[in-house]
């Protein structure tokens, strides 16, 4: 499996796995014009795209995909809540439900999603598999509950929210009431949280972390990457680190290949 991040952070967030010639958009939180033009910039054509998946309904993660999806003409994959909640934003699109603790097949991708804390309708974290890889997406979470951390083991591959540096919150020109909602079971995980997350999560066969959704104003990418690495590192993580960028994409990432598998060309 092959992902690509196409961009991360408060203002939008997108993400494309593909396998064997078929692609999947994990949320679409840019206008269909950027979405198409990140992708294109790293070799991904998304006119074929199987479909989108939206964890849930907020801009920054969900803004593009009716577009996209009259665009293309591909389907939407989400919980009931997230698409009743986007209403009519999703007319002229086929809508999928995902019922949470269910494998659902999108062309050759098989979806598992379970319940976050957070402040949605119904907020979803994913695990996506193919071909023997695993890649799990958990992010806008306030905790991380025991059915996030259940439906996460085992994965090959994880892009996981680091949002904040707990220090960088706390003296952060943000009103007390909105620091309260980012630290809090609806809110988002710190760096701190994520590199604890991870290192019970930790396993020899996971070979790829990415961060994703780092605050612009609570957080950067050297804090978030040196906490993480500490934790992962005392598990004896083995595998490559990333941080996600909020304005450009990332090179591709294999996930769930031995080394000697990487295809050519593609920075690992
Ligand atoms: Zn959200
Ligand atoms: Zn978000």
């Amino acid at each position: 499996m092959k992902l690509v991040v196409l961009g991360s952070g408060s203002r939008g967030n997108a993400f494309v796995v593909t396998s064997g010639g078929c692609s999947l958009l994990l949320d679409a939180g840019f206008g269909p014009r950027t979405l198409v033009q990140r992708a294109k910039k790293v070799g991904i054509d998304l006119r074929g795209v199987v479909g989108i998946v939206l964890t849930h309904e907020h801009g920054d993660h969900a803004r593009g995909a009716g577009a996209l999806a009259r665009k293309v003409g591909c389907p939407i994959f989400a919980s009931g809540g997230t698409l009743t909640a986007l209403g009519d934003r999703l007319d002229g699109t086929r809508r999928n439900r995902i019922t949470p603790h269910r494998n659902t097949a999108i062309g050759p991708f098989s979806v598992m999603g379970c319940r976050t804390s957070h402040d949605a309708a119904e907020p979803m974290a994913f695990v996506v598999g193919v071909n023997g890889a695993r890649l799990g997406l958990a992010y806008d979470l306030g905790r991380p509950t025991a059915a996030v951390r259940y439906l996460l083991r085992g994965v090959t591959g994880l892009l996981l929210e680091a949002n904040h540096d707990e220090i960088l919150l706390r003296t952060s020109p943000y009103p007390a009431s909105l620091r309260a909602r980012i630290a809090g079971a609806g809110g988002h995980l710190s760096n701190r949280a994520a590199g604890e997350l991870l290192a019970e999560l930790c396993h020899e066969k996971m070979d790829s972390v990415v961060l994703v959704h780092l605050s612009d104003r609570c957080n950067r990418s050297d804090i978030a990457r040196s906490e993480v690495e500490q934790a992962l590192s005392a598990r004896g993580f083995r595998g490559q680190l990333f941080v996600a960028r909020q304005d450009e994409p990332l090179d591709p990432i294999c996930v769930g290949q031995e080394p000697g598998q990487f295809e050519l060309g593609i920075a690992g």
